[in-house]
């Protein structure tokens, strides 16, 4: 298929980053692509997502990711996984499928998923800090994106979400819903209950938030409900007040240097030095912004709160709030080289088993079964016209029109946008600035 042909199904079906990331795919089909990258590496703890996809529909998420790379000219697509989810599916290194499609096996550490990291594993190639993957030639696209759009060379629109329910429940489970069901219901059809001193996170241990499950919705991103101790230090470190950390971090680092030397991407030769962010942290005005411009390279992946800093005081949320003013500033770091990995990389990366057990899940990690498509008893489904990266969907429907599952009712607006479709028939009730009500019948 010619590549305009490929990114307008792509668009017509809504198809995001199913990963969590949530960036359109139609915009990701860029010239200059040799390589498409699946990233089945299933970065965080306890997710089982992107394994019982390949476990039920390898054929589809090879064909997803070949459909690309044929409509960009790429020769290669390399099916990202690591070798624990390889050797559960009895999938060796190199082994092929499609016409053109080769395993490339990660080991098992964390982060694997942070496509810069993923990239860098599989072919050797870094990514100029504050560029895109595109810059050396790849595309990445999740397992679960692989799959919708294979789906959406059929036409079929993104409906569905493929969700690893997991953690401290008796029976782990993934399964898939309808996109923007309620998180209460989804838990309730999978007899989940949320014990009392417990949180539910969207998204993995590391890098997850917690949310209210009275409010939240299953969105075209979200991987994993997980249901987890709040005094384990997965949980505890997103409970800690971001201004109470500002306030406490100039006075209790002690500059150990460790958050910089376990840093991943400053493994990578990135220029990010979190213990030197930190130092000058509460002196930005004389500083000048500019000189925090590194803090932009920062993915968020904790690993210098989780596993580095012995003075508990969470570097990643300063980074974080770092990374915020300079992005509000317009003062991201890029460069057009790419940068040259320290020697000490292949020690410092952190077996997932160790990083497991240092945030307090490794005692709920169990392979979860695959339970289909759950009934969810849901009569109300409010479709959120911001689930993705850019500008909100633009209604097409209003209320009291009647829809049918699958129908687009809203579509992309101008420049980065997604469409969003129905996940059942029934009559649109209401039609607001942030979603579409649509009443099942
Ligand atoms: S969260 Fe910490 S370890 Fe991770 S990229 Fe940012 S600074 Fe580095
Ligand atoms: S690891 Fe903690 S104490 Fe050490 S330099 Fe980093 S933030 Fe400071």
């Amino acid at each position: 298929m010619e590549v305009e042909a490929l990114r307008e199904k792509i668009r017509a079906a809504g198809v995001i980053g199913a990963g969590g990331a949530g960036f359109p795919t139609h915009m990701k089909l860029a010239p200059n692509i040799n390589t498409v990258l699946v990233n089945a590496s299933e970065c965080e703890p306890l997710l089982y997502t992107d394994y019982t996809i390949l476990k039920e529909h390898i054929g589809l998420v090879v064909s997803g990711a070949e459909e690309v790379a044929k409509a960009l000219g790429a020769g290669q697509v390399l099916l990202c996984m690591k070798k624990h989810t390889a050797s559960r599916l009895h999938i060796s290194d190199g082994q092929g499928f499609g016409d053109f499609t080769q395993v490339k096996q990660l080991p098992d550490v964390y982060p694997m998923g942070d496509e810069v990291i993923m990239i860098y594993q599989a072919l050797g190639r870094v990514v100029p800090p504050g560029q895109l993957p595109a810059k050396v030639g790849v595309v990445v696209i999740n397992a679960e994106t692989a799959y919708n759009i294979a789906h959406a060379v059929q036409d079929i629109p993104v409906t569905e979400k493929w969700v690893t329910i997991a953690g401290d429940i008796p029976a782990p489970k993934v399964v898939t819903v309808p996109v923007n069901s309620n998180v209460r219901d989804v838990l309730q059809a999978a007899g989940v209950a949320v014990p009392p001193s417990h949180v539910v996170l969207d998204g993995g241990p590391a890098m997850g938030n917690i949310i209210d499950p009275g409010t939240a919705k299953i969105t075209k991103k979200t991987k994993s409900l997980l249901i987890l101790p709040d005094d384990i230090p997965a949980v505890t470190f997103k409970t800690v007040r971001t201004e109470r950390v500002l306030v406490r971090t100039p006075s209790a680092c002690c500059q150990c240097f460790s958050c910089t030397e376990m840093c991943p991407r400053h493994l990578l030769g990135y220029p990010l030095q979190p213990h030197k962010t930190l130092r000058y942290m509460g002196m930005t005005e004389e500083a000048g912004l500019g000189d925090f411009s590194t803090a932009s390279l920062c993915s968020g992946c904790g690993v210098c709160t989780l596993m580095a800093c012995c003075q508990g005081i969470a570097p990643s949320i300063s980074m974080t709030e770092m990374k915020k003013k300079v992005g509000k500033a317009r003062l991201g770091y890029r460069s057009e080289t790419p940068t040259v990995p320290s020697p000490e990389r292949e020690n410092r990366m952190i077996p997932i088993e160790r990083f497991m057990s240092r945030i307090g899940v490794l005692r709920f990690n169990r392979v979860p079964v695959w339970a289909g498509a759950l009934p969810v008893a849901q009569r109300s489904y409010d479709l959120l016209l911001s689930q993705h990266v850019g500008k909100p969907s633009v209604p097409l429907v209003q209320a009291g029109d009647l829809v049918t599952a699958g129908q687009m009712v809203a579509k992309a607006d101008d420049g980065i946008s997604a469409s969003l479709h129905t996940p059942v028939s029934g009559r649109v009730t209401a039609v607001t600035e942030k979603a579409i009500t649509v009443e099942k019948g």
